[in-house]
């Protein structure tokens, strides 16, 4: 998949650079962007230093303005659209290397942590190695650290489970406990939520939004017009090439929608007949 991305966008990048620039123009819109790793690891979620640098650099060329998740209206069309920064499970990479180059711009990010893996020790099952530094996640103190320097957190859950394969009264204690756990953590009120594997449905929704959350990311692709639901808004993935990248912020990739909708159906079958098993 991430191949026939890449190729796909090898083509599209050789069209793009015949275009002119700023594919955006005044689309209007928020596009929220999800990292996860800032390392040279590879692997699907990996961006490295490198490209991460470039990525900022090409935000900066573009002219976008960056903002923080909610804090302003979502500008209509007719005007040029917003960018908002959000990392994923709270890997330690990100307080190491992306957010220096963020707070040197002055640019606002979101940074979802899994409540119980925040002991500095435990890994998440898909990093194999345990002993890669790269897999390492953010401690409670690293984590209280960030954000004081200005990093806004919200909740990943407690365990990263897939939330539409648990019971109601299990998809509560995951949105409760890890929203209280953090708020005792951090001193502070944290209404911000990143659905695990982009795992949603409205009952989810309406759970998501009792248990005091305001604003809630999937994985669902595309750009964020006025009136968008705040409790599931759309992000564009991260491809590390700086010109899928570019491309995917400007929505060159929205057209595989239907594609991320059967696999996540599948995904959900897929840990459906598992946990039943
Ligand atoms: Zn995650």
């Amino acid at each position: 998949m991430r191949g026939s991305v890449r190729a796909a966008g090898a083509f599209a990048g050789r069209v793009r650079r015949a275009m002119p620039r700023g594919g955006l123009g005044r689309s209007g819109g928020l596009v929220v962007l999800a990292y996860h790793r800032i390392d040279s690891g590879g692997g699907g979620l990996a961006v490295s230093p490198g490209e991460f640098r470039a990525h900022l650099e090409w935000l900066e060329e573009s002219g976008l303005r960056i903002v923080d998740l909610g804090a302003e209206p979502i500008p209509p069309r007719g005007m040029p659209p917003q960018v908002a920064l959000t990392f994923d499970d709270g890997y330690r990479s990100v307080a190491e290397v992306a957010w220096p180059e963020l707070s040197a711009r002055n640019w606002p990010a979101s940074l979802f942590v899994v409540a119980g893996m925040l002991d500095g020790e435990l890994r998440f099952p898909w990093d194999r190695s345990a002993h890669d530094g790269r897999a390492a996640l953010l401690d409670r103190r690293a984590l209280t650290d960030l954000m004081a320097e200005g990093m806004h957190v919200g909740s990943h859950t407690m365990t990263h489970r897939y939330l539409p394969t648990l019971s109601p009264r299990e998809v509560a204690a995951e949105l409760r406990t890890s929203r209280q756990a953090l708020e005792d953590l951090l001193g502070r009120s944290v209404t911000r939520f990143s659905y695990p594997m982009g795992g949603w449905t409205g009952a989810i929704r309406g759970q998501v939004r009792a248990a005091g959350y305001r604003i809630a990311v999937t994985s669902d692709r595309g750009r964020n017009l006025p009136g968008a639901d705040s409790l599931r808004l759309r992000r564009q993935p991260t491809e590390p090439d700086p010109e899928v990248f570019a491309l995917t912020v400007e929505g060159g990739f929205d057209f595989l929608r239907p594609v991320d909708r059967s696999r996540q159906l599948a995904q959900r079958l897929r840990r459906a007949s598992r946990s039943s098993a």
